[in-house]
């Protein structure tokens, strides 16, 4: 089968064929290859392609495609069962690990995706807080449930949604949206309600309006206002948590919140998120508490497995986010150098083992920011990227990751293609330039003799008149 047919074939059973929409290549066009399977740092799709896969499942897979220690220990893991609806000391051993990493983390719950964990901690903080508004921020995504799904960056972005049909306006109503690294948006949601807000949430790190750090002095505002007005203060490190640095946005900015959300690298590449924080919060928590929150498949140990033998991989390598956040700044320099040489106006941005880049000439500190890239640009790079066998995001609006299983090469390899693709762009848009040109003058060559024409016919029409004295 090829690609095509495949995704054909998907399309008829799936909604637009995926099930996740920006997988669906809808912002940058073309269709999606369809992956057969993971190899280090490479995809292979079904027609034997392959690729240097900067997406890496969206982040989770810190160590690339199929490494070893991790596919063992899911391999003994189901040999023992693959659920079981009871406590296990994996689940134990992996919230251990966490909790011992993060001073703020005292206890964690896991969960099966970064939605629920958002959505979970949210509940848990507004019942903690007793108060039922809430500020998010625009160009952040905390996964799809209702009350979050308002200016919510990428996939929503990219499908040019500012939030979603099916929500009902009464679900959002407690939700309130401010800019971000704009603390006086903030403060002016929390004067016009106040007693009202019971909770903030953030990405510390945005990740996914691409990648757009939050200002340490933003942030500690933040704090401030929290503990001022009694909201709780929640990181939504999904994606940035272990990815970032070993322990998230607080290697860049020392901040701690009540509440942070993990997802993401924390599942290995299985289902498994938590949201987690001090003990006092957590324990407002069904069983010890009257917050509601529950999982048929939540610590799944096979999920559990994957995580504990990630994050053990993870600490037991001190060069781990170095090695990482070399061949990410060498990529993000290279791009820009490349991306200069031919006069794209490029901004580059890392954070540890995450990166991005926006097609536009201005810094980019938020979602308005974001949105003014050059999206059909990106669309270009994206699908010629492709075809030299990168695999990059397909929506400007998304982060990249490196993974342990590249290379310099592969980052030369991608840096190489960046600069050929460029030059096509460049030589294309030229020639495309020179078409209209040639375009133009026809226009206005016919143009000039339709006047001729016109002229012509008058002067006829006036000697008609003349030599037979119609009135
Ligand atoms: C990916 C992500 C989520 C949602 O996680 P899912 O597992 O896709 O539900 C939430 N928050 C952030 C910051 C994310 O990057």
């Amino acid at each position: 089968m090829t690609n095509k047919e495949a995704f054909g074939l998907a399309k008829k059973y799936i909604p637009g064929g995926v099930d996740s929409p920006v997988r669906a290549f809808g912002s940058v066009g073309g269709e999606p290859f369809v992956v057969d399977r993971g190899e280090g740092a490479y995809l292979v799709d079904i027609e034997g392609n392959r690729y240097l896969d900067f997406i890496q499942s969206w982040g989770p897979l810190i160590f690339g495609h199929c490494d070893p220690d991790i596919e063992s220990a899911v391999i003994a893991t189901a040999k023992k069962g693959l659920s079981f609806g009871a406590p296990s000391n994996l689940e134990t051993k992996l919230a251990k690990l966490i909790c011992d990493e993060f001073k703020n983390v005292e206890k964690v719950r896991f969960v099966s995706s970064g939605t629920e964990a958002t959505m979970s901690a949210i509940r848990v903080a507004r019942g903690f807080s007793g108060k039922d508004g809430l500020i998010k921020f625009e160009g952040c995504y905390h996964g799809h449930s209702d009350a979050l799904l308002v200016k919510a960056g990428s996939g929503a972005t990219t499908y040019g949604n500012a939030s979603s049909g099916g929500v009902p306006a009464d679900v959002v109503k407690n939700t309130y949206l401010a800019r971000y690294n704009d603390i006086e948006s903030v403060r002016a949601i929390f004067e016009a309600n106040p007693g009202k807000i019971g909770a903030l949430i953030i990405e510390p790190i945005a990740g996914n309006m691409g990648l757009v750090p939050a200002d340490n002095e933003f942030l500690s505002e933040l704090r401030r206002l929290c503990d001022e007005n009694g909201a709780v203060l929640i990181f939504d490190e999904v994606m940035s948590g272990f990815r970032a640095s070993r322990h998230g946005s607080f290697e860049f900015n020392g901040i701690e919140a009540d509440l942070v959300t993990f997802g993401k690298v924390i599942g290995g590449g299985c289902p498994a998120a938590a949201f987690g924080g001090k003990a006092a919060i957590m324990d407002c928590l069904s069983p010890e508490g009257a917050v509601y929150q529950a999982g048929t498949l939540s610590g799944n140990p096979v999920a559990m497995a994957a995580g504990i033998a990630s994050l053990s991989k993870i600490f037991a390598d001190h060069d781990l986010y170095d090695r990482l956040n070399k061949l990410a700044v060498l990529f993000a320099h290279g791009l820009k150098s490349v991306a200069t040489k031919h006069g794209i106006a490029l901004q580059t941005t890392v954070r540890g083992s995450m990166f991005g880049f926006f097609f536009t000439a201005s810094e980019v500190k938020n979602y308005d920011d974001a949105l003014k890239s050059d999206v059909k640009l990106y669309a270009k790079f994206h699908a010629k990227m492709l075809e030299k066998g990168v695999y990059l995001a397909p929506s400007q609006f998304e982060t990249g990751f490196i993974c342990d299983a590249m290379s310099e090469e592969d980052i030369k390899f991608a840096i190489k293609s960046a600069d050929e693709s460029f030059a096509e762009i460049v030589a294309q848009d030229a020639s495309e330039n020179e078409e209209m040109r040639e375009v133009k003058a026809r226009i206005a060559d016919l143009e000039e003799r339709l006047k001729e024409a016109r002229k012509e016919r008058e002067a006829i029409q006036e000697r008609m008149k003349n030599s037979w004295g119609f009135a």
